[in-house]
């Protein structure tokens, strides 16, 4: 088994925004030359995060209304005392940071409907997001 390690680096345009990186996890994961075996794509940041679900505009906007339902923004917290971004934090605490799909033929072995998501959530930066591949 191999273990080989990719950075993704991106830089989003607005405070949140939702970035469809399967592409570049399958690029990743061609460029090792691993045919089957796990990836693990890992946001590096606490104010952004990773998901997977079906790539339709609809759906996404539905989601981004979701959570600004479950997290408000300003709702007296107290981190929005030192860095005003506690929204950002509280909804990647909620999300999660990372997800690990399976891989197979050099390719994600997502379902039809699946992509992967990278959700900056304080924007517009620069991110770092880890691909790990693990197989043979
Ligand atoms: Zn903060």
């Amino acid at each position: 088994m191999q273990i080989l390690t990719e950075i993704l680096e991106l830089k989003t345009e607005d405070r949140v925004q939702i970035v469809d990186i399967t592409h570049n996890v399958d690029a990743a994961i061609a460029e090792s030359g691993l045919r089957k075996g796990l990836v693990n794509i890992y946001s590096k940041h606490s104010t952004s995060a990773v998901f997977i679900n079906e790539n339709e505009s609809g759906l996404l906007s539905d989601y981004l209304n979701l959570i600004g339902k479950l997290v408000p923004t300003g709702d007296n917290y107290q981190h929005d005392r030192i860095d005003n971004n506690a929204d950002s934090h509280l909804r990647s605490f909620i999300i999660g940071n990372n997800e690990t799909v399976p891989f197979e033929n050099g390719s994600m072995n997502l379902g039809t409907w699946q992509s992967v998501f990278f959700l900056d959530m304080d924007g517009p930066r620069n991110r770092k997001i880890t691909i790990t591949i693990m197989g043979e």
